[in-house]
């Protein structure tokens, strides 16, 4: 079950055509594009083996809209974030 606050988080990625909509929506599909938790819209691109059992996904953060090319976020935001994200995982 998606929260509200999920929904609101999502919808600014979803606006910008139907199609995308219809992906960060995940009503019909468990959708490979998603929002993490720091707000970053992720696409996942591929499967790794972490564990045994479960493969893990491999996620990388996207810029633009698969389907209709609008810019999503600002790569150099993105990568600010992360690294920010990454310094404090350190400490
Ligand atoms: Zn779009």
């Amino acid at each position: 079950m998606a929260s509200d606050t999920q929904n609101q988080q999502t919808a600014e990625f979803g606006s910008c055509c139907e199609e995308l909509g219809q992906v960060m929506s995940g009503e019909e599909f468990e959708p490979l594009i998603t929002v993490g938790g720091d707000g970053i819209l992720y696409m996942s691109v591929g499967l790794i083996d972490i564990d045994e059992d479960e493969p893990g996904m491999v996620d990388h953060p996207v810029f633009f809209c698969p389907f209709c090319n609008t810019k999503l976020q600002d790569p150099e935001a993105v990568r600010a974030q992360l690294e920010e994200a990454f310094a404090a995982d350190e400490t």
